[in-house]
Order: C-alpha cells, then structure tokens, then sequence
C-alpha cells in the first residue's frame, strides 16, 4: 500500500493521540484532537460496552501508529525495521534510531519546517543539502558530525522562515546542534531511545514483525 494521503487529522483520532502532523496548527485549540476525541466514523463519544482489545490488536495500533507519525508507506517502515533488526541493539530501538535520523526528520527537528510533510518536500524540492551537496532523498541516513542545511537560496522562502521564527523555542533535542543564522544544523552524535521524543512501545512493533 502507498502513502496515505486523506485527511491528517483523521489519522491522529483513529490513533487517539496528537501525532502532530499539521505543524503549528497541531499546537493550537483548533487540533482535532482536542475537539472530536473519539474515533472517526463514531457520532460522538460511545458509552457502550468497553471491548477487550486483543495482543495483536495493541501492537498493529502501535505499528500504525509511529509509521503514521514518521509519515511513510507500510513498505517503507517495514525495510527499515528489517535493517534495524539486522543492527546489534535492542531492535526497537534500532528502529526509532533509523527513524530519527531520516534526512526529512532531521530536517523537522532542526525547525527548518513545521511539519514531518513540509520536511519532506522541502528535501524532495532540491532546497536541502547535506554536507554542502544537494540531497533530495526523504530516507537518507543522516550520520553524526554531517551537516545538514537549507540551500542559500532557499532560505528566504516564507514556509522556512516562519518555521525558523517559531524555532525560537531553541533545540528541540538534545543530539542536534542548530546554527539559525546559517539555517544548518549537525547531529552531534546516535540519539539513544531516551532521548527521542517519541511516546511509543516499540517491543509491540518488534513482537508484531516476529510473528
Ligand atoms: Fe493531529 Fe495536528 Fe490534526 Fe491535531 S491538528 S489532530 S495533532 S494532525
């Protein structure tokens, strides 16, 4: 199956949680979540019977759930968990690692776009660059000490500068250094599971994929 490509929202309700994948609009009052929170497709909150959610049933939503977050394809998310099991570690971990250091994730983290989507094609549109070369591919494998950028041309596009306003914040995460005036960032060293800002069960993922 490709890429999901309905609503965003909609996938944040089935999943029950902010998957924040709308940028700053996720952060205000007109997020979904906070309005529907209940599963799309339902009238409203049910106050039926509660069902007994099954083994298989919590690991598929957690599955669901991050490949949903990281915005990829089921074939997408499943080869990355085949090379990060293939890596010594904790294969979950593995996993969110490879996540993380996707070139479109870096590229959020360091505030260059507001969304995991917007990253993605800033990537895909030729306006980001790794170590001073162009780089247009979404799944590249950032490495620790690569510079990663936003091409000197590009850096007055409007989607970027608001984004960079809102970085005021600061880093986002500790293992990424940023340097706003260059619009460039580095991934000083491999996040390790603590350090990712991601609210997941991982060995549910893992038991899914062993079966
Ligand atoms: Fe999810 Fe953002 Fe939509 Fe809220 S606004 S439901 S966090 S995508």
């Amino acid at each position: 199956m490709g890429r999901y490509t309905g609503p965003s929202c909609k996938l944040c309700r089935r999943e029950g949680e902010k998957l924040f994948l709308k940028g700053t609009r996720c952060l205000t009052e007109k997020c979904a979540i906070e309005r529907k929170a209940y599963v799309p497709g339902q009238h409203g909150p049910s106050p039926g019977r509660r069902r007994r959610v099954s083994e298989y049933s919590k690991q598929l939503r957690e599955k669901q759930k991050v490949k949903r977050a990281y915005g990829m394809s089921e074939s997408q998310f499943r080869s990355t968990f085949d090379r990060a099991r293939q890596l010594p570690g904790v294969a979950g971990e593995n996993l969110l690692v490879a996540l993380e250091l996707r070139l479109d994730n870096i590229v959020y983290r360091m505030g260059f776009a507001a969304s995991r989507k917007g990253a993605r094609q800033l990537v895909r549109h030729r306006h980001v660059e790794v170590n001073g070369k162009i780089v247009d591919v979404p799944s590249y494998q950032v490495r620790p000490k690569e510079v990663v950028g936003v091409t000197e041309k590009s850096r007055e596009q409007a989607s970027v500068r608001a984004s960079l306003e809102a970085l005021s914040r600061g880093a986002p995460v500790s293992w990424i250094a940023i340097d706003t005036k260059q619009v460039s960032g580095t991934v000083t060293e491999r996040p390790t599971r603590d350090a990712i800002p991601i609210v997941a069960q991982e060995q549910l993922i893992v038991e899914l994929y062993s079966k």
